[in-house]
Formats: C-alpha cells, sequence, structure tokens
C-alpha cells in the first residue's frame, strides 16, 4: 500500500505576509485529515516563514527548485543543503522549468541525485507537450524523462523518491486529463520505466502523482485510479477550498 501523497505547488505567487496568511487559513483543516502526506512549496523567501508555521504539524514543506553544487560562484541558485535546512522535499523538472529555464533530462538527474544525497525526497515531474500527445508519443517521451531523469540514482533510495506525470497541456488549462488515460500512462510506461531502472519491488513502492488542472470536482476521478498516489496541484492550492477538497478526496482513496 502506497500512501498518498498532495503537493501544492504555489510557482512564484505570495509574498512572506500572502504566505503566511494562506498556511493560517488552511492548516488546521489540513492537520484535521489523515492517511496522506500533505506539502505545501511556497516560493523560496516564503520557506522560513512557512516553515515556523508549520512546526509541530503533519504538513510537510517542499521547495520548487534546487541546484546540484555544493557551494560558491552560482549567483542566484540555491543549494540542496540550503534547502534541506527547511524542506523535507523539493519539485524537480516542472515543465515550466524545463520550458523558460532551459531544463534538460540531464540537469534534472543531477538535481535529483543532489537532492537524494541531501536526504531530501524529490518530486520528479515528467510529461508530455500537447504535439507529443496527439501524435502518440507520450510513452516514448515519459520513458526517456524517467530513464536519463533516474539515471544513476542509488537504487537503495529510489523508493523514496516521487515521479509527478503532468501532462503539460493539462497544466494551467483547465482542461485535465482523464483519470483512466493518466492511469494507463503511469501503468503502461511510467512504472514499467521505473522497474527497469530498479526492479519490480521498488517500482511499486515509489509514489507517482498526476497533476494537470486537479480541482476540488475532478479529485476523486483520479485518486479512484489504481496507479495514482495523490496530485501535484498548481492553481487549485492557492485556494484553500480547493485544496482541502483535494486533501480530502486523497484520504479517501
Ligand atoms: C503544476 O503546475 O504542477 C500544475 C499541476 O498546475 P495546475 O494544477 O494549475 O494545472
Amino acid at each position: 500500500m502506497r500512501t498518498p501523497i498532495v503537493a501544492g505547488n504555489w510557482k512564484m505567487n505570495k509574498t512572506v505576509e500572502e504566505a503566511r496568511l494562506l498556511v493560517f487559513d488552511m492548516s488546521r483543516k489540513l492537520r484535521e485529515i489523515e492517511g496522506v502526506d500533505k506539502v505545501l512549496c511556497p516560493p523560496f523567501p516564503a520557506l522560513l516563514a512557512v516553515s515556523a508555521l508549520l512546526q509541530g504539524t503533519d504538513i510537510g514543506m517542499g521547495a520548487q527548485n534546487l541546484y546540484w553544487e555544493e557551494k560558491g560562484a552560482f549567483t542566484g541558485e540555491v543549494a540542496p543543503n540550503m534547502v534541506a535546512e527547511f524542506c523535507k522535499y523539493v519539485i524537480i523538472g516542472h515543465s515550466e522549468r524545463r520550458a523558460y529555464f532551459g531544463e534538460t533530462d540531464e540537469t534534472v538527474n543531477k538535481k535529483v541525485r543532489a537532492a537524494l544525497a541531501h536526504d531530501l525526497t524529490p518530486i520528479m515531474c515528467v510529461g508530455e507537450t500537447e504535439d507529443e500527445y496527439e501524435s502518440n508519443r507520450t510513452g516514448e517521451v515519459v520513458r526517456r524523462q524517467i530513464s536519463l531523469g533516474l539515471t544513476e540514482v542509488d537504487p537503495a533510495k529510489a523508493a523514496s523518491l516521487i515521479v509527478a506525470y503532468e501532462p503539460i497541456w493539462a497544466i494551467g488549462t483547465g482542461k485535465a486529463s482523464s483519470g483512466e488515460n493518466a492511469n494507463a500512462v503511469l501503468a503502461d510506461y511510467i512504472r514499467p520505466a521505473l522497474a527497469d531502472l530498479f526492479g519490480a519491488d521498488t517500482a511499486q513502492a515509489i509514489r507517482i502523482q498526476y497533476g494537470g488542472s486537479v480541482n476540488g470536482s475532478n479529485a476523486d476521478e483520479f485518486f479512484s485510479q489504481p496507479e495514482i498516489d495523490g496530485a501535484l496541484v498548481g492553481g487549485a492550492s492557492l485556494k484553500k477550498d480547493d485544496f482541502v477538497a483535494i486533501v480530502q478526496a486523497a484520504s479517501k482513496s
């Protein structure tokens, strides 16, 4: 049995003060929900304030990125040990980082390995573009992203990884995949690719989220699927009622 995990990716939203207000607003309700791992991923400047508010709760915190080097002349970057001071999780290879900031499967792999070396849990994102989806290349794309993104990952640490399957055409568009379609991608391509790398037992233990326009109304459709172990949520994670409803749906799955 894999415990479902729902993570809210706040992206480039919320000042420190706004972040505090949002956490005040949602944390009491979130704490009441059991049987699901809950994670908030605010932007870097808000991590300190949010971590203080989450102290002593069962709500985890994640960063939205890191750099793989330990320290030095890398202006604007954040090292893994700096992230690990506050966070348990880190999102890596989000499609927006791949599209706007030049991230590749190779840099994603460096980041995943750096995160694991610092005992952070990577949430590694994979997913196809609309063109790739329409030309039936989803399998080829996500298999490549898994195999290159996770190359040379220590098999002893692999079970703690989280993979987020996020079809790019569904992110922020309100056009979610169907639960059945997403489940098939996980069953036919992602878990088999994980098994090729780490063996069937470890592949079964790795949690795979769906991401892409999940909200309080459609969450059940995804969480009722056997392969889907939670969600990576963008827009709806900034709305208390929606995010709480998503976490509630995951807890019942
Ligand atoms: C995301 O950015 O990871 C995401 C899933 O966004 P949204 O929920 O807004 O589609």
